[in-house]
């Protein structure tokens, strides 16, 4: 058997909707499918404004140009991270100063922040790590008596919640993906979300390249010029349109996801209980949006050969992140001190194949192997 980890999820309707678009005779950029999805995510999650963009990674990109991140300003991000979380603050010339990740899970420690601010802090920003949700009324408490402004990392959290608040709607600022390998997906795709309303009127600015062209076609300007810094962030209507049609089957996705997140769940929770491996834990003020599923090995040695076993099987188990803080571009900028969890997930973290069409048969494969390796 051969099972790939993940294999992007048409709802059906994608076509219709790219046709209608291409049809309509405007392609660009902010028209019918933008504000679909636009008005879905402010209905659906309470986001206070959003836009969509081209990647998460840019929706990171336009949080550091609206918290004015510059040269000496210090960025606190988890180790354990992809590459753009910290990438995104580096790049307006952020320091990141990188925390360590819970101990029974990959989410950063927030009861060890607050000894990593410093008065050139800025900003927080967390990642909800396979859409599980970070402990945000300790990040907001702090982020509010330090003055400074916590960004989510919601590229995986989609339809996810914490104490009922929408993950994505309790941060001055979020981003999310709708990249290929995420529960909605549009190919590449992103979005930020604007719940202050302090950033509202920059962030369509910097969004239309530094200019009030989205003010000019509200209206509400008689024309429209260079008013601030910006880039071009904002997708074509045809990436709206795919990524609409996903937005309409989002309950169908949701649910099928968390059946399969289920059964893994409920078929290996009895190795965990002898012992042999951990699972994913889900705190409970965190939902779950079967985002990925995770098993914990105890050795590095044993993730690698656990891995090995299940790929000659066919199965395209992956690893995921490598620590940001060990990476060759930041190593040598890194104070040293040890994040020893963010290491651990990164040794130790096994993600099984996960998309909405895998068979029960092939789950039941996977299931079997993984017995087989710890028999
Ligand atoms: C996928 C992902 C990103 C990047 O998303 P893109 O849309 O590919 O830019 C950023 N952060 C996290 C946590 C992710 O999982």
């Amino acid at each position: 058997m051969n099972i790939p980890f993940n294999k992007p999820y048409f709802s059906g309707k994608e076509a219709e909707n790219l046709t209608k678009a291409a049809t309509s005779g405007h392609i660009s950029g902010n028209g019918y499918f933008t504000k679909k999805c636009h008005n879905f995510f402010t209905n659906k999650y309470g986001f206070k404004k959003v836009l969509l963009t081209t990647s998460c990674t840019d929706a990171l990109e336009m949080a550091a140009i609206l918290l004015n991140i510059k040269d000496g300003d210090e960025v606190i991000c988890p180790s354990y991270a992809f590459v753009s979380t910290a990438n995104a603050f580096v790049l307006k010339g952020a320091k990141i100063v990188f925390a360590d990740s819970e101990d029974n899970n990959p989410n950063i420690d927030a009861s060890r922040i607050e000894e990593l601010i410093t008065p050139k802090t800025k900003a927080i920003v967390v990642i909800h790590y396979g859409g599980v949700a970070c402990d945000m009324d300790k990040i907001m408490e702090i982020a509010t008596r330090r003055n400074i402004f916590v960004v989510e990392d919601a590229a995986q959290a989609i339809d996810s919640y914490y104490k009922n608040r929408a993950l994505g709607s309790i941060g001055h600022l979020a981003a999310f993906s709708f990249h290929e390998t995420k529960n909605i997906i549009s190919g590449e795709g992103g979005m930020l979300v604007i719940n202050d309303d302090r950033f509202i009127e920059r962030s369509e600015i910097i969004w239309e390249k530094g200019t009030n062209r989205a003010a000019f076609f509200r209206g509400e300007v008689d024309k429209y010029g260079w008013v601030d810094i910006g880039s071009s962030f904002l997708p074509s209507e045809l990436i709206a349109a795919f990524l609409y049609a996903q937005l309409e089957s989002i309950d169908i996705i949701q649910e099928t996801r968390k059946s399969i997140w289920n059964y893994y769940h409920s078929k290996l929770i009895k190795l965990e209980q002898e012992g042999k491996i951990k699972l994913v834990n889900i705190p409970v003020s965190a939902s779950n949006n079967a985002h990925l599923y995770y098993l914990l090995t105890n050795s590095k040695e044993e993730r690698t050969s656990l891995l090995k076993f299940l790929n000659d099987n066919g199965i395209a188990a992956v690893f995921h992140y490598l620590p940001l803080h060990q990476s060759s571009y930041y190593k040598d900028k890194h104070d040293g001190r040890h994040l020893d969890n963010a290491v651990k997930f990164s040794e130790q973290l096994i993600r099984l194949p996960f998309f909405n069409d895998i068979s029960a048969q092939q789950q039941e494969y996977i299931i079997d192997k993984i017995y087989e390796y710890y028999s």
